[in-house]
């Protein structure tokens, strides 16, 4: 019997300066959890609020840092090389945009300059009309799958992070987000840092995959992992979740080329 395939597409790297860790243990910690494809994805440089991302003189050392360790394990794991890249309107930058890798996540962590998963700005929430920001960040999504800039939508309800639920219905405010993300042929990760934050539960909700899963909008899976020790957690709970929505299948990129494959 051959080997499942195991597919981890969004994992950082200390070049962030918020994750720790050698790279060698994220992928010896996903070799013995069984994970076959793994991605390092860290978070891309960008002219705003560097401290929380590599620099662009760095593209360079993160290169050669995954092309060491792709070559080191190749007979046990295939690491890809990516990047998380900020969806901020005004600082996309070509170096990011058209570096040779095998896929793009394009996430949103700020609504206009505004960290809102950041908890040293939490503040912001009290007294604000949540709706109205759900629906501003979901206008964000749906303004990032329309640039056609990226391959994976990271996190897709990231704005649940701290538990401020709109009054309204999820799905409908995320509706044109989906259908954006839909047209462009993006795929949606399942990411489980949610676990870990204030909300307890993955990215996206049930509700939000349900829709997708109707719409035909593909899947992949994410540990987000940021330690060592995460990488791989809470694997049989998202697998779970996805096939209780009904996918049987997930996909990698290889040089921005989509594969599917059964989990
Ligand atoms: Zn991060
Ligand atoms: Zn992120």
């Amino acid at each position: 019997m051959p080997k499942p395939t195991k597919v981890d597409l969004h994992n950082h790297t200390v070049l962030c300066n918020h994750a720790e860790g050698e790279l060698h243990l994220y992928i010896k910690e996903a070799i013995s959890q069984g994970i076959t494809i793994y991605g390092v994805s860290d978070h891309a440089p960008m002219d705003f609020d560097p401290k929380y991302r590599m620099s662009f003189e760095q593209m360079n050392e993160y290169k050669s840092m995954v092309r060491f360790v792709q070559e080191k394990y190749k007979d046990k794991i295939e690491v890809l090389f990516a990047y998380e890249v900020d969806y901020l309107p005004g600082h996309m930058d070509k170096r990011v945009l058209d570096a040779d890798v095998d896929y793009l996540i394009g996430s949103a962590h700020f609504i206009d300059k505004w960290g809102f998963d950041n908890p040293e700005f939490i503040g912001k929430y009290e007294g604000a009309n949540i709706d109205t920001i759900w629906q501003e960040y979901f206008d964000l999504i749906k303004d990032m799958a329309e640039t056609r800039y990226f391959d994976i939508v990271g996190h897709l309800d990231l704005i649940k992070v701290f538990k401020y639920i709109p009054k309204g219905d999820i799905v409908e405010i995320a509706e044109e987000a989906l259908q954006a993300i839909k047209n462009a042929d993006m795929v949606l990760e399942l990411n489980v840092a949610g676990y870990r934050k204030p909300c307890s539960e993955p990215y996206p909700s049930r509700a939000l995959l349900e829709r997708a899963f109707q719409m035909g909008i593909p899947i992949t899976f994410s540990s987000d992992a940021h330690k060592p020790e995460q990488v791989g957690l809470f694997r049989d709970e998202i697998e779970s979740f996805a096939k209780e929505v009904g996918y049987t299948q997930c996909a990698y990129f290889k040089k921005r080329k989509r594969f599917m494959v059964d989990f």
